[in-house]
């Protein structure tokens, strides 16, 4: 047996649990069914344009702390930049463009202050936004648990929020943070999202943009981290089973036909992929959640019409655009501006034709931003992630799993454990951490 740790799952919950457990001296042989590592988090270069193209735009937090370590220990943390205080823009095809800009006061009052001058909002509906601030503030943890059951809108509503305020405000903020609409998912997680990034320090709210592809940034660094310290990640091999005997996890067999034996496991799978290979109890709630999608509509223009880096879209069916020419550098091969445009909580779309889905991205795109109407689509990509994340629904909450299981030497990780996150990076690497704590405890 060569190897202390099997991690089955090379995205950031498994990558994140070997780069820790290497850390602590480990050998680590991490598993992975296929071609590459870094589940939903990878990038790609583009043969048309030589771009470097994610499977979908990440965003990250000054909140994301286990992150933002697990970065500096790849050495990678220089390939995304902190923004000095909150902003962003928001496009509204009429009304123009507004700014949540925060000043450099303390918080929250930087927050108070961005949102006190948001223009897409009137002066009435803008105080009614404190009510928020005051629930965020005063809201014991107990109290909290009534909040899983309510839906966003339903919090909303009962907070007194005006439709402006939800539609042009709040609905963007929790379709970017739980991927699904605001009146069929829980308040818990947008609530403790708010709280999180409102209320703790000024940087906590601060968006952390990646300035590089989402391998090189997050996965490529890990694999070279653990490689460095004897470990290894094998592609292409898929686990098709954990064989237990007694109370413990004896072996990974692979769909190649190969077997690894190990003292210490973690499962780093999506919920929908671990019924597949362990029965039982540990497995049993993964195979009720619901997964939600998320498309990115990665267009390249003749000429520039966009100047920010990034900003959201109001009353459109895209949520963001992400100036990936200014965000990346200069296109390689193609003159005019590349975009990446995301629709987050697509449901009602991910079934529509990849050409189609351009149509209403340069559609709306030139409702907002006129200068679209004499611009040529050069090259379009459209990338569908079907189960982007898990979607929280009321009730899901109470499905998540711990990271420890009935099976002695066998920890779960992944971005739909129980994090106390949404389905997101930071989630995914506490759960990675979490889980290779609790491994190398059982090797000592
Ligand atoms: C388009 C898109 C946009 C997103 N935007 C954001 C964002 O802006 N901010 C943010 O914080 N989060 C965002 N997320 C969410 C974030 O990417 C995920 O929460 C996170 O990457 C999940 O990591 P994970 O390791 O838990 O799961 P995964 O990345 O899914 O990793 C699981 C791995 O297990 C492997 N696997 C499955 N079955 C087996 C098996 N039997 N044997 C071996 N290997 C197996 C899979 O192939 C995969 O590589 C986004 C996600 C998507 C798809």
């Amino acid at each position: 047996m060569s190897h202390d740790v099997i991690v089955v799952g090379a995205g950031l919950a498994g990558l994140s649990a070997a780069v820790d457990l290497s850390l602590r001296g480990h050998k680590v042989l991490v598993l992975e069914q296929r071609p590459k590592p870094g589940g939903r988090t990878y990038s790609f270069v583009d043969e048309t344009t030589g771009d470097v193209v994610d499977n979908g735009q990440h965003l990250l937090m000054g909140c994301y702390y286990e992150t933002r370590l697990y970065l500096r220990e790849i050495g990678s943390d220089s390939l995304a930049t902190l923004q000095p205080g909150l902003q962003i823009d928001f496009l509204h095809p009429e009304k123009g463009m507004a700014s949540l800009a925060c000043p450099p006061l303390p918080a929250p009052m930087h927050i108070l202050a961005g949102l006190f001058q948001l223009r897409t909002l009137t002066f009435a509906d803008r105080l009614k936004l404190l009510r928020v601030g005051v629930e965020l503030q005063w809201t014991s943890t107990q109290k909290e648990r009534r909040l899983e059951r309510m839906t966003v809108e339903e919090w909303l509503v009962s907070l007194g929020q005006s439709d402006q305020n939800r539609k042009y405000l709040w609905d963007i903020i929790a379709i970017g943070t739980l991927n699904d609409k605001p009146d069929s998912v829980s308040a818990l997680l947008f609530f403790r999202v708010l709280r999180t990034a409102f209320l703790g320090s000024r940087e906590n709210s601060c968006l952390l943009i990646p300035r590089c592809g989402l391998s090189e940034l997050l996965v490529d660094p890990a694999v070279r981290y653990i490689q460095s310290r004897g470990g290894a990640v094998k592609t292409g091999h898929g686990v098709t089973s954990l064989k237990t005997s007694g109370d413990r996890v004896v072996k990974a067999v692979c769909e190649e036909g190969s077997h690894f034996e190990s003292r210490a496991f973690i499962s780093a799978v999506p919920h929908y992929a671990l019924p597949a290979i362990l029965d039982g109890k540990a497995s049993a709630s993964a195979g009720r959640f619901q997964s939600s999608p998320i498309i990115t509509i990665n267009l390249w223009l003749d000429r520039e019409i966009l100047e920010n880096e990034f900003l959201a879209l109001l009353d459109s069916r895209i949520q963001w655009i992400f100036n990936k020419s200014r965000l990346f550098g200069k296109s390689k091969r193609t003159a005019g501006q590349y975009l990446a445009l995301v629709m987050s909580g697509a449901e009602d779309f991910v079934g529509l034709d990849k050409n189609i889905l351009v149509d209403i991205a340069m559609e709306d795109l030139g409702r907002a931003i006129p200068a679209t109407n004499h611009a040529k689509v050069i090259h379009s990509l459209v990338v569908k992630e079907k189960r982007a994340t898990f979607s929280p629904k009321p009730g899901t909450e109470s499905l998540r799993p711990s990271a420890t299981t009935n099976l002695v030497n066998l920890f779960l990780a992944g971005d739909w454990t129980n994090t106390g996150f949404p389905a997101t990076i930071e989630g995914a690497v506490i759960s990675g951490r979490k889980a290779a704590q609790l491994a190398s405890a059982t090797l000592m």
